[in-house]
């Protein structure tokens, strides 16, 4: 909780990693988790003589994710120089875009839409390698030297780490429907740089701010963004002034460090990057890549709720995550929503938690799922039987109708055969039968039961009371 006479001010410089195969200048692949230095062409060792080749496939990603997010696109931007020295750095400058960004102006609603957070740019730029450190010694691995990355940065419109942790959580959710990043922050395809400064209430202008470097998780978010506005509420209130850092989030402590303060702030001594040529994007282009983007999960949740008739709730969690979505499409293609919201919901997501395990990787798939359904709507089994028939899909991958022939589960509806076992029961229960007839009318249940009984539960439960009603009422 922040005091109440002050006020926090954040915003977020994101970086995310284009969901490309091949870096941005080069052929090599972008592969997570292999061996130090086996994806390393030598232009991403900066072997002298050796030219960047642009990957137009990261510039239509980031295109996309501009257009997802409202934003300006930039019809001529270009690539800079960003000058620092760095081991993991070879070519001992960054090629980014400073000047003219591709994206520009855009927006991120979070807090059930009900705020828009401003996006300053969005560019795109090279990651840099990794320096490991083991014992006295650095060794250096640019298997990541290269990567693409779209830089996407907030204006400072934040006012908490819930609302930080908020956009990050929309943004991912943004990401990941259009494709352009996979969101995974775990593997550092996503993390971003949190500034974050304080003022007094009411106050109109910006205190000095401090950047966090490199969060990797939104707990993290959470966490430092909260512990750096505490801390610089101290310091001013102690009299002092915050100083413009760059800091680092201590996991362990729970506490941001100084990395390095504005005095050793580099001068990058940015200029246009003279390798390669202007980036233009024609309007056709722009329109083509604006027809192909997906349905966005604030137009989903809304079409949910109006065409479908989808509590918000229901909504909300459906669209939280498109694999997800997906799955429910997969449904209702041919049944109905409120029928694929239960079994989705509560059918699948029970059984996906307990066996602890995500969406993607259920072994029961849409379209089985949406055949058991169709067994079920027709009648071919009962609801509560085909609760059993999910089961042992979802333990042996096998199909339904597999599982309903070898288990002899079909329903029975043949008035017939239901006839016959009613008139069983009714002898072998006369008492019972008196004892409806004189007014005791519960007993009715105990007459299903016992057809369910001897049906192992596949009687269809509407023969069984148009039958049962008409035997015991004569
Ligand atoms: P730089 O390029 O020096 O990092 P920018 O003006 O581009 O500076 O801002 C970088 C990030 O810092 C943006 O996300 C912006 O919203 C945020 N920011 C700018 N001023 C403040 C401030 N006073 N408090 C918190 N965040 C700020
Ligand atoms: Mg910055």
């Amino acid at each position: 909780m922040v005091k109440e006479n002050w006020e926090a001010v954040i915003g977020l410089e994101v970086h995310a990693q284009v969901s490309s195969k091949t870096k941005l200048f080069s052929s090599s692949s972008t592969k997570f988790g292999t061996e130090h230095n086996t994806q390393v062409s030598l232009f991403d060792a900066a072997m002298p003589g050796t030219l960047p080749i642009l990957n137009y496939y990261s510039i239509e990603q980031v295109i996309r994710t501009g257009l997802a997010l409202s934003a300006e696109i930039n019809k001529c931007s270009y690539f800079d120089r960003k000058n620092y020295f760095y081991p993991d750095l070879p070519q001992g400058y960054q090629i980014t875009q400073f000047f003219e960004p591709i994206v520009k102006n855009g927006i991120v609603f979070i807090d059930s839409n009900e705020k828009g957070i401003r996006i300053a740019r969005i560019h795109l730029e090279q990651d840099a390698g990794k320096s490991i450190h083991k014992k006295s010694k650095t060794y250096v691995d640019l298997n990541r030297a290269g990567v693409p990355l779209m830089e996407i940065v907030s204006e400072p419109d934040l006012r908490s780490s819930i609302e930080a942790a908020e956009f990050m959580k929309k943004l991912r959710q943004i990401l990941r429907y259009i494709g352009s990043c996979d969101g995974d922050m775990e593997k550092g395809s996503l993390r971003c740089d949190a500034n974050v400064s304080v003022r007094p209430k009411g106050s109109s202008t910006f205190g000095t701010r401090c950047e966090i470097k490199n969060l990797n998780s939104i707990r993290y978010i959470i966490q430092a963004i909260e512990y750096e506005i505490q801390r610089q509420i101290k310091v001013l209130e102690n009299g002092e002034e915050v100083n413009q850092d760059a800091l680092l989030f201590d996991i362990a402590l729970g506490k941001t460090k100084v990395m390095r303060n504005k005095e050793d702030a580099s001068d990058y001594r940015y200029f246009p990057e003279p390798d390669l040529l202007p980036i233009e994007v024609s309007q056709d282009k722009i329109d083509s890549i604006k027809s192909s983007l997906p349905e966005l999960p604030d137009q989903k949740k809304l079409r949910y709720i109006k065409e479908l008739g989808i509590s918000e709730y229901d909504a909300d969690v459906i669209i939280s995550d498109k694999a997800i979505a997906d799955y429910f499409e997969e449904l209702i293609k041919k049944h109905d929503s409120k029928l694929a919201v239960t079994w989705l919901t509560v059918e699948l997501f029970g059984r996906l938690n307990k066996a602890g395990i995500d969406i993607t990787s259920s072994p029961v798939k849409a379209n089985a799922l949406s055949k058991l359904l169709d067994f079920i709507v027709d009648e071919t089994i009962s609801a509560k039987l085909g609760k059993q028939v999910f089961d042992i899909m979802f333990e042996t991958g096998k199909p339904a109708s597999l599982i309903i022939e070898e288990q002899d589960l079909k329903q029975i509806a043949d008035k017939q055969q239901i006839s016959k076992i009613i008139s069983k029961i009714i002898n072998d229960n006369q008492d019972k039968v008196q004892e409806y007839k004189s007014g005791k009318i519960k007993l009715y249940g105990f007459f299903v039961g016992e057809v369910m009984k001897l049906t192992k539960g596949k009687a269809n439960p509407n023969v069984v009371n148009l039958i049962l009603s008409e035997r015991l009422s004569n």
